[in-house]
């Protein structure tokens, strides 16, 4: 366990970051001197919970922030200065509708059941002009933008700091590339165990955007910033793995190298699919993700059915390989906490129950749409999801009824 004093001592830390995402994947965060942060790191340091979106009154008690040393980093552009996820309590009692502490309590159940969940996550952005709206790069209009040499490389004094500050964390970043649409970019990292991945997915939120922002630029992760361009894809690939770090998920002789244990996974995906889609697809903009054929590059590359394939884009699940599974339901403005500890959840179910997901579709389902009973289609509104998230009894149950019901009463805010 890392001693933050100490930390600040031995790296010449001038502040801490004390973090935390809300129920809205809004990051909030206090400044701590190193000299006050043996305190505020011992007895936490306080945040009006209503001030943020954590389904909490003006009434309530202090919120207070502990820092997890494990996801301790030192800021790559502002080496004074290091992050720190934390996790929240009110007069000792964890707040249980903490995203962060929602994804720790399925890793729990994930642990009991004799599994670690690892997963990797692709955090598609776009790049605007942060006064007008828009591509920042007004050259980069080709109608089938992706993986454009000339607009990625118009881009590289951005990437390579993004790349770099990746590689410096350790978290093994492997490519970057120019997305489907106009001004969209995509770089990827390791996978990890989904909380280290979580805390990631969050950080990397924040360092790409303050970034952009050092080279003129406005990040979006939103699920589309551009109607009739590619949206903003969150894709999550995961896999369950023993304590002798052994792949669960992988079976050289089952179908696509899958296990039977992929395949109850695969199923509470497709069963929790509507609930699921209240936390992957969190916003009203990500249903003009979802379901259309409407983007000049021709394709959204995003699902419409609940349905799964083999190595084969239109389906909302993907088995790229026999390691994993790709979930490609999930868009930009899900919370990375959310996101996990929903899939997980959904996944665990799956098992839990044996549900086998029904044949692979092997078909274009954008050309060539499941016939009529064989697949169902994906809530076409946020307000729809919602709804099966209400419904869910499992998915709740799994999730925690104190998370469910703040997520009732906070979520509709966003439908506008
Ligand atoms: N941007 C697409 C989406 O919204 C995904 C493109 C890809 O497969 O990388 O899901
Ligand atoms: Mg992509």
């Amino acid at each position: 366990m890392t001693d933050l004093a100490t930390f600040a001592a031995d790296r010449g830390i001038r502040h801490f970051l004390f973090s935390f995402t809300d129920l809205f994947g809004v990051q909030r965060a206090k400044l701590v001197p190193a000299a006050a942060v043996a305190e505020l790191a011992a007895n936490g340091a306080g945040f009006a919970g209503f001030a943020a979106w954590l389904a909490m009154t003006p009434a309530d008690p202090d919120v207070l922030a502990r820092p997890d040393p494990a996801s301790l980093l030192v800021l790559p552009w502002q080496r004074e200065v290091a992050w720190v996820a934390t996790d929240l309590s009110v007069e000792g009692v964890p707040l249980e509708q903490a995203p962060r502490r929602v994804l720790q309590r399925q890793l729990q159940r994930a642990a009991a059941l004799g599994f670690e969940f690892r997963s990797g996550v692709e955090a598609e952005f776009f790049l605007l002009d942060p006064l007008q709206g828009g591509v920042a790069d007004r050259l980069d209009h080709q109608p089938k933008p992706c993986y454009d040499q000339l607009a990625l490389m118009r881009r590289y004094p951005l990437i390579r700091e993004l790349m770099a500050a990746m590689e410096e964390l350790g978290w093994g970043p492997y490519q970057a590339d120019h997305e489907d649409a106009n001004g969209q970019f995509e770089l990827n990292w390791t996978y990890a165990e989904a909380l280290t991945t979580a805390d990631r997915h969050a950080f990397f939120k924040v360092m790409a955007a303050t970034l952009a922002e050092q080279h003129g630029c406005a990040v979006s992760f939103d699920p589309k910033p551009i109607a009739g361009l590619t949206g903003n894809g969150a894709h999550l690939h995961g896999s369950l793995w023993d304590g002798n770090g052994r792949n669960l998920f992988h079976d050289p002789c089952g179908e696509k190298g899958l296990s039977p244990l992929a395949y109850h996974f695969l199923a509470g995906l497709l069963a929790h699919a509507p609930a699921l889609c209240a936390l992957t697809n969190p916003v009203p903009a990500s249903y003009r993700r979802l379901a259309r054929a409407d983007t000049t590059s021709g394709s959204t590359w995003s699902p419409a059915w609940i349905s799964y394939g083999g190595n084969n884009r239109t389906h909302m699940v993907r088995i790229p390989d026999g390691q994993r599974l790709e979930l490609r339901l999930a868009d930009g403005a899900a919370n990375p906490y959310l996101l996990q500890a929903a899939v997980l959840a959904a996944g665990l179910d799956g098992i839990e129950r044996g549900l086998e997901p029904g044949p692979r579709s092997d078909a274009n389902t954008y050309t060539d749409p499941p016939a009529a009973g064989t697949a169902r289609p994906l809530p076409a509104s946020l307000e729809e999801a919602l709804a099966a998230f209400r419904q869910d009894q499992v998915l709740r149950d799994a999730l925690g009824e104190a998370f469910a019901q703040a997520y009732d009463t906070l979520a509709p805010r966003r439908l506008g």
